[in-house]
């Protein structure tokens, strides 16, 4: 029997690159059920799928935000059965939180956040009941960093972290593993869609001092990182399908080794100031950009695993 697989948000990026490894798999294993929110976006997956479409891959309308939608959507599959769910569709959101309206940032959790919760409640008592399952969360590194200017973004996917981790003991219980896939930047839309708002935003209500800071420090060291630390989308499909591979899938994944540093850095000073402080000190001191306090980051942990300050397991 194949494993049946539920992936949210393929119209583009990741969830598009995951649905199309998936379906490519030799064994051809998988049954996957791609769905988008809108169905007038699946030329570019329908392209990619090739002649798996309708065999291995299947499109599915699902939006996360709607209760009818993911109804509809699991109504649809034969026996509701998902063996595999990977809550991927996610939105971004950068700049000074002066300028960003509450109904703004509720919209980001109730995709994030929200629109994950919704589809685990819908395929959790059957999965329950077969005692059997795996739920996938396409989190970020920012779910256990935050980042300057990526505060609610970041609160998004902290509270899917926290989530999570409260849900993932409980629902061992029942034979049922859960992961967060944490990558670092990745080169999709995603970026060019925040980069596109902030253009056109004036930032109302923020002092110009933090809009310059934004303007001319962050947004261009954040270009680069994307240009120079970016992975790509197949890398975390790749990445994303080792863990739904495993026997008994790990709970947290990162994808990308350079940015290591960044959680460990918690873990190595319990009062928090340490990171608070790096950060502080490399962005506002010496005005240095993201990538090198990585860099720094990366040097300082790896001497902490040497000496064994620090263990990586
Ligand atoms: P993307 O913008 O290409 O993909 C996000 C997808 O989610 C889009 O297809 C979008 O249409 C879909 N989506 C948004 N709202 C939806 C809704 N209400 N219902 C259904 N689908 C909806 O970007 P991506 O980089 O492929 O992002 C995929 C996931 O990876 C997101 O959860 C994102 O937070 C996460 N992530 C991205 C990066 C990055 O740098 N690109 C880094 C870490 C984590």
């Amino acid at each position: 029997r194949q494993t049946v697989v539920l992936i949210t948000g393929c119209s583009s990026g990741i969830g598009l690159k995951l649905a199309i490894h998936l379906a490519n798999d030799t064994k051809k294993q998988f049954y996957v059920i791609a769905t988008m929110r809108n169905l007038n976006k699946k030329e570019q997956l329908e392209a990619a799928a090739g002649d798996t479409l309708n065999k291995t891959l299947h499109i599915r309308q699902l939006d996360v935000c709607s209760d009818e939608s993911v109804t509809e959507c699991l109504n649809s599959i034969q026996d509701k059965r998902v063996d595999i769910l990977v809550n991927n569709a996610g939105i971004g959101k950068i700049g000074p939180i002066e300028s960003l309206s509450i109904r703004e940032m509720k919209s980001i959790f109730d995709t994030n956040f929200f629109g994950a919760v919704r589809i685990i409640k819908a395929v959790l008592p059957d999965m329950k009941r077969r005692r059997s399952g795996h739920i996938v969360m396409m989190s970020s590194v920012m779910g256990l960093q935050g980042v300057i200017f990526n505060d609610v973004y970041a609160a998004s996917k902290f509270a899917m972290e926290g989530f999570c981790e409260s849900l993932a003991v409980q629902l061992l219980k029942f034979n049922i593993y859960v992961s967060m896939i944490e990558p670092g930047p990745v080169n999709t839309e995603f970026e060019m869609k925040l980069m596109d708002e902030v253009s056109h935003s004036t930032f109302p209500g923020t002092d110009s001092e933090t809009v310059q800071f934004f303007k001319d420090v962050y947004l261009p060291a954040s270009r680069d990182i994307f240009a120079t630390m970016g992975q790509t989308p197949d890398t975390i499909a790749e990445a994303t399908i080792k863990v739904i591979k495993m026997e008994r899938p790990v709970f947290r994944y990162q994808t990308n080794i350079l940015y290591t540093p960044l959680t460990a850095m918690k873990y190595a000073d319990d009062t928090g100031n340490m990171s608070i402080r790096m950060f502080y000190n490399l962005l506002f001191n010496h005005g240095t950009c993201f990538k090198i306090s990585l860099s720094c980051l990366r040097i300082v942990t790896c001497s902490w695993f040497r000496s064994g300050a620090v263990s990586p397991n």
